[in-house]
């Protein structure tokens, strides 16, 4: 590595909810920076004052909490005065643009957005790729300054150098070469006073010492422009690796069609943070890594050169697997924490600590353990017209010889095994079948024994004795 310390970052925009793709791109971030000893800073684009919203932005900082992923420097974590919203950084902005206007680097424009489409359709039409034509690029200050006077509020744009080549080495996409001489014009700062996203972004990257930037791909073209701004300050160019796409299993753009597409979502349902980070990390990262990892193995187990180029797709059910594999692998606590809630509020604490212990090896999710909540404390389940017909084929003397044999020893299953086998002879699965049947209205689930010993002895009679009339 050639840095001294690896600086890697965050950078999102509070204008949504944490997307499943940019909290994949968060993470691997994360783990660059913890894989090298370095640092990992989180910066909020909210430039764009009309998207940004302040409550997206808290549940920003929980949603990664929650992930895990702690940031060095960023909100709530500002040393030496730094700041991490680009609402904040005004005066940082204003002193780059004044670099580059004193350098001769940056000119106002007055075209406005009815002008740049027309000319863009032009472009097009004449069968050129679209950029800035350059109206603005030499207007004598005498024309700025009517125009200024004219009430006309100018955007900047930065001259882009002729006849260069931009070249630099993507840690995903390798080698990149672009012609500055295809790159029209761009604007650094809006109407309105405010950076733009190409100049904000790359300045606050070397301000704040990235040395290395993940991002989604869809920012490689973004590239060339924000080197050639770096250069034109003297500033450093960091190291870019350009993370593939999260598409849903179907590869279309990941939705709430595919189970979940937010952090929040998958939050609520109960899936478990390191579920998910041990999913992302294997989504476009291979790895010889085969189990679950606490962060800090992810972190010694990631290597930036293993990312690929093509989308990633995520899988629920592959997410599923990964959160079964954690949820075994849980403290009592945890579980308690986990499923203590689907438990109705009358039950018990050592009751509701039995119920978690027999359930949790047997549910993915929170919402299973509530559905077996109810079948054990709640009402005898009704059994549709399939289950309950292997029910009566078992026959009456079959469920009567099993309450009788409740009303005697409890709800204990040996006892009650053995009398249907003595009253009716059967055994395996015309034993146990309709028993679980009769008894919890589903043909599967967890070890018959330890559910019935959660089960009121009064409730398991009646559940039997309606088969035995
Ligand atoms: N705010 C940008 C985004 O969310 C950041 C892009 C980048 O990481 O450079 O897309």
């Amino acid at each position: 590595m050639l840095h001294a310390q690896v600086v890697t970052r965050f950078a999102p925009s509070p204008t949504g909810e944490l997307h499943l793709g940019n909290a994949r791109t968060a993470l691997f971030s994360w783990l660059l920076a913890r894989h090298h000893g370095g640092r990992f800073v989180l910066r909020i684009e909210d430039t764009d004052a009309e998207r940004s919203r302040p409550q997206f932005l808290t549940q920003l900082l929980a949603d990664l909490e929650w992930l895990g992923l702690a940031w060095d420097a960023g909100p709530g974590v500002e040393a030496d005065g730094v700041k991490y919203l680009q609402s904040q950084r005004d005066e940082i902005y204003r002193h780059y643009f004044a670099t580059l206007t004193a350098a001769g680097q940056l000119y106002p424009c007055f075209c406005s957005p009815l002008e740049l489409t027309l000319s863009r359709k032009a472009q097009l039409a004449a069968g050129r790729p679209p950029r800035y034509a350059g109206t603005c690029r030499n207007l004598a200050a005498a024309d700025v300054d009517r125009k200024r006077d004219g009430g006309l509020e100018p955007t900047l744009r930065f001259r882009v150098p002729t006849g260069q080549s931009i070249e630099f080495v993507d840690l995903v996409h390798g080698e990149h070469r672009y012609a500055s001489d295809d790159i029209g014009d761009f604007i650094v700062r809006r109407a309105d006073g405010s950076p733009a996203f190409f100049f904000s972004n790359a300045v606050d990257d070397a301000a704040m010492g990235v040395t290395h930037v993940l991002r989604g791909d869809d920012h490689l073209t973004n590239t060339p422009r924000q080197l050639l701004l770096l250069d034109a300050l003297g500033m450093p160019r960091p190291t870019y690796a350009h993370v593939s796409l999260l598409t849903g299993a179907d590869g279309t753009p990941l939705s709430k069609r595919h189970g979940a597409a937010s952090v929040r979502e998958l939050r609520e349902r109960g899936y478990l943070p390191l579920a998910v980070a041990n999913h992302l990390f294997r989504l476009g990262h291979s790895s010889p890594e085969t189990g679950v990892l606490l962060l800090d193995g992810l972190a010694k187990a990631f290597d930036v050169r293993h990312l690929g180029r093509a989308p990633a797709r995520f899988e629920l059910s592959q997410l599923d697997a990964w959160q079964r594999q954690v949820a075994h692998q849980m403290s009592t606590a945890e579980a308690e924490e986990w499923l203590g809630k689907s438990v109705p509020a009358t039950v018990g604490d050592a009751e509701r600590q039995r119920f978690v212990e027999v359930i949790r090896l047997n549910v993915v999710l929170p919402e299973e353990a509530a559905r077996w909540a109810e079948v054990i404390y709640g009402a005898a389940p009704a059994l549709g017209p399939e289950l309950l017909a292997l029910v009566q084929t078992a026959g009456r003397e079959f469920f009567a010889a099993a309450a009788a044999s409740v009303a005697q020893h409890g709800g204990e299953l040996k006892p009650m095994v053995d009398a249907i086998r003595a009253a009716v002879g059967v055994k395996g699965a015309a034993l146990w079948k309709p028993l679980r049947i009769a008894l919890t209205g589903r043909a599967d689930g967890p070890e018959l024994g330890p559910l019935l010993s959660l089960m009121p002895r009064a409730a398991i009679e009646e559940r039997l004795r309606r088969f035995a009339a």
